[in-house]
């Protein structure tokens, strides 16, 4: 199944699609992860978009968009994937109908996290991810702290916090562009009618895992 995560900054779609990746065998395509990756590797793809990525600014898409279609040609994407990260832009979701026309394929599924704006602003503020780029877990100091403090449980690396995270200009500059140029996708995958929104709220009482086992569960009731 070809998935899309889609939400807002901090509303938990990488953890969403952490899980969902993980109990399917459908891989994990985050295109901020692989940018970030390359950044840390220095290869001349992740200098470039590094220019763009640490004042919050969308990568352009001469660089996004073929990225993604060579890691669309791995062999590991071809039963399913889960996007997480892209398309960020109508112009991106165009291209990606395109990449999957020419291999006869389509998006069967968009999860659509909303969160109160508030809620996803402290999240960021409170996120620590592992440096080690191979692991890439997500802690939350409020929600899910680690156990030892500054260390990650999964490979006990040392937890940082993404330079993006931590400047408030940066993360206004990211919910600004997420408000007005990727928003309006709601609409497009509505159309498609794929579109699946789902609350994650610690108002509601619903948080990423929630929807996950959700998600799986009517994947596999189909
Ligand atoms: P966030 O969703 O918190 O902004 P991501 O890890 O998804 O974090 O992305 C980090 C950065 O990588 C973005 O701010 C942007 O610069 C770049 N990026 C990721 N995905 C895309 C995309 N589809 N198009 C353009 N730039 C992207
Ligand atoms: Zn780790």
């Amino acid at each position: 199944m070809n998935i899309i995560m889609m939400g807002a900054q901090g509303t938990g779609k990488g953890t969403v699609a952490g899980i969902l990746s993980e109990k399917t065998g459908w891989p994990q395509i985050s295109t901020g992860d692989i940018f970030r990756k390359n950044l840390e590797e220095k290869t001349e793809l992740g200098i470039e978009a590094g220019k763009y990525m640490n004042a919050g600014n969308l990568v352009p898409d001469e660089i996004t968009v073929p990225m993604v279609a060579n890691r669309l040609n791995e062999e590991d994407a071809k039963a399913g994937f889960i996007l997480d990260g892209f398309p960020r832009t109508i112009a991106q979701a165009e291209k990606l109908d395109e990449i999957l026309k020419e291999k006869n394929k389509k998006i069967d599924m968009v999860i659509n996290l909303t969160t109160p704006r508030e809620e996803t602003i402290e999240r960021i503020l409170t996120r620590r991810v592992c440096s080690n780029q191979e692991c890439k877990a997500t802690y939350n100091l409020v929600m899910h702290p680690p156990k030892v403090e500054g260390v990650c449980d999964k490979c006990g690396a040392e937890l940082v916090q993404r330079k993006d995270d931590s400047s408030r200009e940066s993360i206004n500059k990211r919910l600004e562009i997420y408000d007005t140029q990727t928003a309006p996708l709601v609409e497009y995958y509505e159309k498609k009618g794929v579109l699946r929104t789902e609350e994650v709220s610690t108002k509601v009482n619903r948080l990423g895992n929630d929807v996950a086992d959700d998600v799986l569960r009517d994947i596999k009731g189909e």
